[in-house]
């Protein structure tokens, strides 16, 4: 259990509130906002959206994240909105089955212990613990920053100017803090071959807490239901050598590149191209990881898929952002930027890249991308179709977080 310090160190004691600037409201940002405010920061959180984004994909919790949340004290809501995915059906290039297999024994998840939600449930949960304990600014982002001997100088898009002890960014994959830090995300960006784009469409289709899976050579196209509902998220993934850096910022782009490559696709493909077109929730990228040398910089430092991105291939994107997050805010709670700095990269490290090695570039089992491979796959599947269910991987749990001292906001003082 967290404990509770009464006893201060005299540097926290006698010394002003700390104040802290996150720059994202999703899943790392929220999260290290919980626990920078309990270790007596005051925390304002910048979100470029005019509101919490909902939507996307459901996401996993596992392992050592299961402990983060717990913590926070949101677990037994989590389990209440968890997504109780029956079967997972994959489909020839003519729509015919190949196998029908229990989730489980593909992720690697523990039944009964590990979380898959909407990612809207899971940020909602998060913004739910910290609201009236932090400020946000929704519909403003970063203009600037510029980093002082006393602090960091942010100038806000909107216009105003306040200065902070430090700031973070968690603002995921194509992170403008990054930039602002250490220069393009070209650098630090590893695409792992393939891009891909998420909707929700109407299910149509009958499909209730199961997801149905059509593949050919490079191409995979999903249909997901979460539970009875009306909606189904639909998924296209595709062989795509390099990123596609001018498609990142134009949903136009990202829709048409969609539809050229699924053009004479079977199955549901040309019913869920026609959804895309009309689709308000698209969420589209490549699938890569952010590998980095250092996640900080002076006062500044990097947080969830801003840091290290794992891809949605590890399905570890969130675990690593409330992991991280919690291991970030920790490592401050009685020291200064630079000794807690160095300590989240110290002990979060290895932990992270154990998790990132889980997938390696056009390596993606459920993804083949010639005829052979896929054939392979396939086989394998079916195979798997009569096995038990895999162990979990020790990846998800390859930390035990530590403890550390909660310190009340009130005896910090302002
Ligand atoms: C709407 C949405 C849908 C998603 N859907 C999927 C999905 O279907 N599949 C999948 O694999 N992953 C998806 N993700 C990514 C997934 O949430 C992350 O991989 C993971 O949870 C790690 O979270 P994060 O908080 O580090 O980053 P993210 O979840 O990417 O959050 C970054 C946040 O920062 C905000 N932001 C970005 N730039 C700025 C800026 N300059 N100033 C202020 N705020 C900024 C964004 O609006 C966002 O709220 C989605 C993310 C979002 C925001």
């Amino acid at each position: 259990m967290t404990s509770v310090r009464t006893e201060l160190p005299s540097a926290v004691r006698t010394s002003p509130r700390r104040t802290a600037l996150i720059s994202g409201a999703s899943i790392a940002g929220p999260a290290l906002a919980y626990w920078l405010n309990r270790y007596g920061f005051a925390v304002t959180v910048v979100e470029k959206a005019s509101a919490l984004r909902g939507g996307g994909y459901p996401i996993d919790v596992r392992g050592t994240a299961l402990e983060v949340v717990r913590r926070m004290g949101i677990l037994p809501r989590l389990r209440e909105a968890h997504i109780e995915l029956r079967r997972l059906t994959f489909l020839e290039g003519d729509g015919s089955e190949v196998a029908s297999v229990d989730p489980h024994s593909l992720t690697g998840g523990a039944a009964g212990r590990d979380l898959e939600v909407r990612r809207g449930d899971l940020t909602d949960a998060l913004y739910s613990v910290v609201r009236d304990d932090v400020e946000f600014l929704f519909d403003d982002s970063i203009d600037t920053f510029e980093q002082t001997g006393h602090g960091v100088d942010v100038t806000f898009r909107g216009g105003s100017r306040r200065t902070y002890d430090m700031v973070f960014g968690a603002d995921g994959v194509h992170s403008r803090t990054r930039e602002f830090l250490f220069g393009p995300e070209e650098q630090f960006h590893r695409h792992l071959g393939y891009c891909f784009a998420g909707f929700t469409m109407r299910n149509t289709f009958g499909l209730s807490h199961e997801v149905m899976m059509w593949n050919s050579p490079g191409r995979a196209a999903a249909l997901y239901a979460t539970g009875d509902n009306a909606e189904v998220h639909a998924f296209l993934n595709f062989a795509h050598p390099e990123p596609p850096f001018d498609a990142f910022r134009n949903p136009q782009a990202q829709r048409d590149l969609v539809a050229a490559v699924f053009a004479d696709a079977g199955w549901e493909v040309p019913g869920m191209l026609a959804a895309l077109r009309d689709a308000d929730d698209l969420f589209f990228d490549a699938v890569s990881q952010i590998r980095m040398p250092r996640w900080s910089s002076g006062r500044v430092a990097l947080v969830g898929d801003a840091a290290y991105a794992p891809s949605f291939l590890t399905g570890q994107g969130s675990s690593l952002a409330l992991v991280g997050a919690y291991m970030l805010a920790g490592s401050l709670a009685d020291r200064d930027h630079a000794a807690g700095f160095a300590a989240y990269e110290h002990d979060t490290r290895d932990f992270v890249t154990v998790n990132q090695d889980l997938v390696g570039e056009g390596d993606a089992a459920l993804f083949p991308t010639t005829a052979r491979a896929l054939e392979q796959r396939n086989a394998m599947l079916r195979k798997l179709s009569v096995m038990p269910a895999a162990r979990e991987r020790p990846a998800h749990s390859a930390l035990t977080l530590p403890e550390f001292d909660v310190i009340r906001p009130s005896a910090a003082g302002r």
